[in-house]
């Protein structure tokens, strides 16, 4: 039996749930496919339990710095197991959140997995759908390198949600957001974590006044930061494992958590019976308008190969489910100025152009301010951690075309500094705009 709707959605992560309530709400007859939990990658193995471990790996920094704020007495032990059932029971309303939200817009949910049998037609099990427009909105999943032999030993970012128990030793291999991030919250709550990346520093894609600090501020919080380590093999030898790495002696580790990147979940979908066009990895290209080869046939979130962010993948599925169901023609995201954080410890965020990039784009019209200071937290405290804030800016006017902050409190800072910045913000307006004191905050409006 085929059934037939206006619009059908293949994947019920963050852009597929959102395409689908906005389309919903613009009257179209929805039928969203989803093989798993809802929510998808972000819900249930990406942001949220990430911040939950990030805020407990908080607190524990906290309790080492409590004695410089006046407090005595036993330190506090951390519970591994309680916290991953907690954060599992909220996972799990926020599961039921998710349904319920689809079936009060009227989105009609089918569980299982769908495969293209014809260009606007997919089949889960028995069942076929057919639909003037069709959504892939089926994110990635993490890899763990095939070409380094025993990397199988190890597990990756959805492994690391699955612990049952901190690991004593630990080694993390990569360097971007999921490797630094998570390497923090495993040293964090007590366990001895090593990081070993390939080149000199990590988080490469970023300004590059991020990587070295980073760096820096995890070694001092006693990771062990390994720099121009590409780790060749791992084996097992007894209860531990060995990560061959460089020259040097392999490290002896508990557990080896992969975080060197994710590819696209379009191996089975059956694209190429539907004509839909994907480039070698997997990935489906769009146009600005989300967009794919085929009419009628788009793509939004993780599976495009653009921003792999939350916020990127609702956004750009609000939009056009807006273009093509709610009669707003041009409607699309706008994919440049995309605010980002980075959970580490520190927290990083930045948006808009490295100096490098504003470099190449603006020549000489480039004039880079900075402001390297100790957050009021500190001062009375022996850890010194410092921050950097980084204002980038181009032309005669100084528009600001970049801001990078490397410091606690970066995460919350960004979001407001993202919307002036946005709205096409000068140097000369962060300049006129009085300091909210005392805060980190307060030396973007400050720099001079
Ligand atoms: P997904 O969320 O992956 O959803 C795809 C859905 O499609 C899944 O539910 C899957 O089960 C389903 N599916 C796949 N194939 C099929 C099929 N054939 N049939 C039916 N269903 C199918 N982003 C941030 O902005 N902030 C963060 O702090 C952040 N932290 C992260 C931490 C980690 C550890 C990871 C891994 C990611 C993090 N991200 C973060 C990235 C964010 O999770 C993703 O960008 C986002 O989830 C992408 O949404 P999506 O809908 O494209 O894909
Ligand atoms: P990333 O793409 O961010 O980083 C992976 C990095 O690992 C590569 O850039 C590479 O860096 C390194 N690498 C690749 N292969 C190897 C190898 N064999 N050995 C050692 N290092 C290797 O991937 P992630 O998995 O960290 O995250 C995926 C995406 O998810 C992110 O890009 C981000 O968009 C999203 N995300 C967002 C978060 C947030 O918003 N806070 C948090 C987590 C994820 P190099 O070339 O330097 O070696």
């Amino acid at each position: 039996m085929t059934t037939k709707t206006d619009f059908l959605v293949i994947g019920g992560g963050s852009a597929g749930v959102a395409t689908a309530r906005r389309a919903a709400r613009h009257g179209a007859r929805v039928t969203l496919i989803e093989r798993g939990r809802m929510g998808g990658t972000c819900v249930n193995v990406g942001c949220v339990p990430k911040k939950v471990m990030w805020q407990a790996g908080r607190m524990a920094n906290a309790m080492d710095d409590m004695s410089g704020y006046g407090f005595d007495g036993e330190p506090m032990r951390h519970d591994w197991a309680r916290l991953v059932e907690r954060r599992e029971a909220y996972i799990r309303r926020l599961n039921g959140i998710y349904d319920s939200n689809l079936e009060k817009e009227g989105v009609d949910v089918v569980r299982g997995s769908a495969r293209f049998v014809g260009p606007r037609r997919v089949r889960v099990a028995d069942a076929e759908y057919e639909a003037d427009h069709v959504l892939v909105a089926v994110g990635g999943r993490p890899v763990r390198p095939d070409d380094i032999l025993g990397s199988d030993l190890g597990i990756d970012s959805d492994g690391f949600f699955a612990l049952e128990s901190l690991p004593a030793r630990t080694a993390v291999i990569g360097s971007g957001y999921i490797a630094v991030e998570l390497a923090g919250v495993l040293a964090a709550l007590g366990s001895r974590t090593s990081l070993l990346f390939r080149h000199d520093t990590v988080l490469r894609d970023f300004d590059e006044m991020l990587g070295p600090l980073l760096v820096e501020a995890m070694r001092g919080q006693g990771v062990d930061m390994r720099a121009n380590s590409p780790v060749s093999r791992v084996e097992r030898d007894g209860g531990d494992l060995l990560v061959h790495h460089g020259a040097s002696e392999p490290l002896r580790v508990d557990q080896v958590l992969w975080a060197v990147g994710r590819v696209p979940e379009t191996a089975s979908l059956g694209l190429e019976v539907a004509g839909i066009a994907s480039d070698e990895q997997g990935y489906v290209p769009v146009d600005a308008f989300q967009n794919t080869n085929q009419a009628g046939v788009y793509a939004v979130g993780d599976v495009t190969g653009g921003p792999a962010l939350t916020p990127v993948a609702i956004a750009a599925g609000r939009r056009l489910a807006d273009r093509v169901f709610g009669g707003q023609a041009d409607r699309h995201l706008d994919m440049t100025m995309i605010p980002t954080v980075v959970f580490s410890s520190p927290t990083i965020g930045t948006v808009g152009l490295t100096e490098r990039q504003a470099r190449e784009q603006f020549g000489d019209a480039v004039k880079v301010y900075g402001s390297t200071f100790r957050a009021l937290y500190y001062g009375v405290l022996d850890n010194k951690q410092t921050s950097c804030f980084k204002l980038v800016c181009a032309g005669d006017e100084e528009r600001v075309v970049g801001c990078h902050l490397f410091g606690s409190g970066a995460d919350e800072i960004l979001q407001g500094f993202a919307v002036a910045m946005r709205m096409g913000a000068t140097k000369r307006d962060f300049d006129d705009t009085v300091a909210i004191h005392p805060t980190s905050a307060e030396e973007l409006v400050t720099m001079t």
